[in-house]
């Protein structure tokens, strides 16, 4: 007998050419069955008319951890329609560890963040340091590492070792652009696809090296379209939020450490250093993060640089930094066989209130510059296989039931399933916990902290389209 029949929805499972009116039932956690008014046993039906049932949302690059502001990221992921994601920093053992009380039922692959002086207490580790912590984090249930370079720069020498040595230990490497010699912007991707030298490379946020900070933001978008369309060897994700999220700490002295802050401030010809920050405040430019109830919010202006000095020029930013033109751009191209550029709408959200995979991809596909199946694809199926969830993103029988049900006419996923049980009903939560995507060498560590491990095959290291 059924667990549940979803009646009547417009499923689209673009993996298996289904864009129409049908039912999915489910039983046991995975699909059992899909087609056109389904008859048979069933526990519960619900009634799905008007609806979009697609496999469920994967965000490819988030942040859930306390480096980006604290446990609040799992439930504001889960409530905008995710089911699975890929944190792009960590850190490890804080995830581990809130994921019990925050998990929010949600698939987590977690990509540590690589800071060597925190780590060695050097800014340019030994190839034997990158190793080991490239073991240490992979064995504590990290799916890979991220290089954070855009923000906090390190040598180029030290990221082509960390690609390297994930490249030959069978793990994932992720790297937000920027190194010691170049910036968070279009020639700092050039840097990183370059330094990759044709092996794997998941490149964070295409969408923020386009923002106009070396030419105009559409001339970089074409700049990063070519560069990804000759290697391929780059897996990416771009975000449709017109925000950025950054550390908006100011030194005592008014100096401002992350280096993509101080990227937004020259983009928007303000002062590199406190006062800019008061003016980017005042003129609409900046909101600082702050906790809500369960959700953390943003607050603009005057209200928002009150919040700021109070917290004597500290804390999480947003600046309004990301050019319509590059996001659309870097959301619709595609290579000369007809697949995308860029593989997958990711959030960079999570903890930053920017969870808008489905209401700004509903809107591409409502403004017409992507269809149904391609908002699909980019949302659900490219994540999938990025990261080797073989039964997930599509709905085959047998898939595991993890679903994203969407209201087209309000742009807003209504419900969530996650291996067959309702996560996420008209905006209140049901799950608990979170599952582990990790490789073979990583299970171990996360079933001991108590988390189911969803253990993915990593013997072929080259990018899974
Ligand atoms: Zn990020």
């Amino acid at each position: 007998m059924w667990d549940l029949l979803l009646k009547g929805g417009q499923v689209v499972d673009p993996v298996n050419g289904i864009n129409d009116v049908m039912d999915v039932a489910i039983e046991d956690g995975r699909v059992a069955a899909v087609g056109k008014d389904l008859v048979g046993k069933t526990k519960a039906i619900e009634d799905c008319s008007g609806l979009i049932v697609m496999p469920g949302v994967i965000d490819c690059h988030l942040h859930l951890g306390s480096t980006f502001g604290g446990p609040n990221g799992m439930r504001m992921a889960a409530l905008s329609g995710v089911t699975s994601c890929i944190d792009m920093a960590g850190p490890l053992g804080d995830i581990l560890a809130h994921g019990h009380t925050d998990g929010a039922g949600l698939n987590v692959a977690i990509m540590d963040c690589f800071y060597p002086t925190q780590a060695y207490g050097v800014h340019h580790p030994t190839r034997a340091q990158v190793a080991d912590y490239i073991d240490r984090m992979t064995a504590g249930g990290a799916i890979g590492i991220k290089l954070i370079g855009g923000h906090f720069p390190l040598p180029v020498e030290t990221c082509r070792d960390m690609i390297e040595l994930c490249y030959e230990k069978h793990h994932f490497v992720a790297w937000h652009a920027g190194s010691d010699t170049s910036k968070s912007d279009i020639d700092g991707m050039r840097e990183a696809v370059e330094t990759a030298a044709g092996l794997p490379l998941h490149l964070a946020h295409v969408n923020s090296y386009c923002r106009g900070r070396v030419r105009a933001p559409e001339q970089e978008a074409a700049e990063a379209i070519e560069l990804l369309k000759a290697n391929p060897n780059i897996f990416s994700d771009a975000y449709l939020s017109p925000l950025n999220g950054t550390m908006i700490d100011a030194n005592d002295d008014g100096s401002l450490p992350d280096f993509v802050t101080r990227c937004c401030l020259e983009i928007f010809k303000l002062p590199v250093n406190a006062d800019g920050m008061r003016e980017a405040f005042k003129r609409g430019l900046l909101f600082i993060m702050k906790e809500g109830r369960g959700v953390t919010d943003i607050v603009g202006g005057t209200e928002g640089l009150a919040i700021w000095e109070a917290a004597g020029g500290k804390g999480m930013g947003c600046f309004t930094v990301n050019p319509a033109v590059s996001r659309l751009m870097l959301a619709q191209a595609k290579r000369d066989d007809g697949s995308f550029v860029v593989d997958s709408i990711s959030t960079d959200g999570g903890v930053v209130p920017r969870n808008v995979i489905v209401p700004m991809g509903i809107n591409l596909v409502k403004f017409g510059a992507l269809t149904l199946p391609e908002f699909v694809h980019k949302a659900s199926v490219a994540g999938a296989r990025y990261l080797r969830i073989k039964d997930r993103g599509h709905l085959s029988v047998g898939a595991v039931a993890d679903i994203t049900i969407v209201d087209y006419s309000r742009s807003q996923a209504v419900e969530t399933i996650v291996s067959g049980c309702v996560n996420m009903k008209n905006g209140q939560l049901y799950g608990q916990g979170m599952r582990v995507i990790t490789s073979e060498v990583g299970a171990k560590a996360v079933r001991d902290k108590g988390h189911e491990a969803i253990v993915v095959d990593m013997t072929d290291m080259k990018v899974c389209r």
